[in-house]
């Protein structure tokens, strides 16, 4: 069944996740639904623009709900990198995985391969 996520569902995750595995260190980013055209490749999308707390993409529509929840999860772990670790060149490397041990810790699921829209396996940004 498909999950058509809402801002309010992305804070109340954020926040839970923030506070329960990363000592509410990660600053509240802003959180968008691009348009389908906007999001081709990726389940979601992490960036940092200058001044901002950054910014989390999802698309408007998942596969299932656990999808979106990772997907989710996945991209607060680069703002945990690039913000709490302060490593803005890294996507998925050490810092990252130090991430994904944490979360696996606290919430037992895997977040650090979260497949691409057009496939099941692989990596994405
Ligand atoms: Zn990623």
């Amino acid at each position: 069944m498909t999950y058509k996520p809402t801002r309010k569902e992305c804070i109340s995750i954020f926040r839970l996740v923030n506070l329960l595995a990363l000592n509410s260190e990660v600053i509240e980013p802003k959180f968008k639904f691009p348009s389908a055209k906007t999001m081709t490749g990726a389940w979601g999308y992490a960036d940092f623009p200058k001044g901002t707390s950054g910014i989390i993409e999802l698309c408007k529509e998942y596969p299932t709900y656990i999808l979106f929840v990772k997907v989710l999860i996945h991209e607060i772990g680069h703002l945990w990198v690039w913000y709490v670790k302060r490593n803005r060149k890294e996507t998925h490397g050490p810092i990252f995985k130090e991430y994904c041990e944490l979360i696996e810790a606290r919430f037992g699921i895997s977040v650090l391969d979260v497949p691409w829209k057009n496939s099941l396996t692989g990596d994405k940004d």
